[in-house]
């Protein structure tokens, strides 16, 4: 079967799912190990029987529900490419900004930085990457996930990260950084939005946190100026209603300089707090 006739299939067995055409072409240049522009080029080459076997098996599976990510076992987040398996979160767009806000409000060349709850390892090679001169420690309670992040961070080539398992700041004993990041579970439990879409196939302990999917950013605030150098920086991410909720527990632990920022949708998603040590 040629290209175009095995991509106008896929989009019509895919009909009526969030993105037949994007998705199609996704599955099929990862089974014919080729850039989705070669399948724009040529429109006409064959494609093989294996490879026709193994498109077919990949599109049955995305018509079930399961996420692109998970079936090509990769995900581009920043500039990296990231190794992606259903014990972690697949890293989202929306998760860059924290990485671009990180790198604008920092003022050191070689700052110490931790990510809590690294997952895929995304935030912290991202910053690795930016700041050659940093020194990450990347710490998730998920064994599994600690394992995958360790092979990002080979597959990234980035030396400066330390990958350990943690639960929060349970394993990090008394390390203090400058600047602290995470990408928590932060949804609702009650959110219709986990019976949707990617989220079904994901781990539901990378995306909810207690009764109002609050818990664990309450955990990290209180805990963080702990393992904050004096004017140490906290951001997280956190849901689109949460901006003001956020903003008052960094307030009430004592933070200062706190901030919100909004997301290409322009809905609130991250906010910075700053610790003062008292001198
Ligand atoms: N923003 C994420 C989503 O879209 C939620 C992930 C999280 O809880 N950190 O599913």
């Amino acid at each position: 079967m040629r290209i175009e006739h095995a991509l106008s299939w896929a989009q019509q067995e895919l009909a009526g799912t969030e993105s037949p055409v994007v998705d199609a072409r996704a599955l099929l240049s990862h089974c014919l190990g080729k850039t989705t522009s070669y399948l724009y080029t040529w429109p006409e080459r064959e494609v093989s029987a294996a490879q026709l076997t193994d498109f077919k098996s990949l599109v049955q599976q995305r018509k079930n529900g399961t996420p692109v990510a998970y079936l090509r076992g990769y995900q581009e987040f920043w500039s990296l490419s990231l190794k992606v398996s259903p014990a972690t979160l697949i890293p989202r767009p929306d998760t860059e900004l924290l990485v671009e806000k990180t790198l604008e409000f920092n003022t050191s060349s070689a700052p110490s930085i931790c990510d809590l709850g690294t997952g895929t390892g995304a935030i912290a090679i991202a910053l690795a990457t930016e700041l050659p001169y940093s020194q990450v420690v990347a710490v998730d309670k998920v064994a599994e996930a600690v394992e995958l992040a360790k092979v990002n961070v080979t597959l990234n080539r980035t030396a400066n990260v330390i990958v350990k398992q943690s639960d929060w700041f349970a394993a990090v004993g008394n390390d203090t950084f400058d600047i602290i990041v995470s990408n928590p579970p932060y949804v609702e439990p009650t959110s219709d939005y986990l019976a949707q879409g990617d989220v079904r196939f994901e781990p539901a302990s990378a995306l909810t946190s207690g009764v109002d999917g609050l818990e664990d950013i309450r955990r990290i605030v209180a805990k963080a100026s702990e393992h904050l150098n004096s004017h140490g920086m906290v951001l997280i991410e956190h849901g689109y209603n949460q901006g003001a909720a956020v903003a008052e527990i960094f307030a009430q632990h004592g933070y200062t300089e706190i901030v919100t920022f909004k997301d290409i949708n322009a809905l609130d998603r991250i906010t910075l707090g700053r610790w003062h040590t008292c001198e």
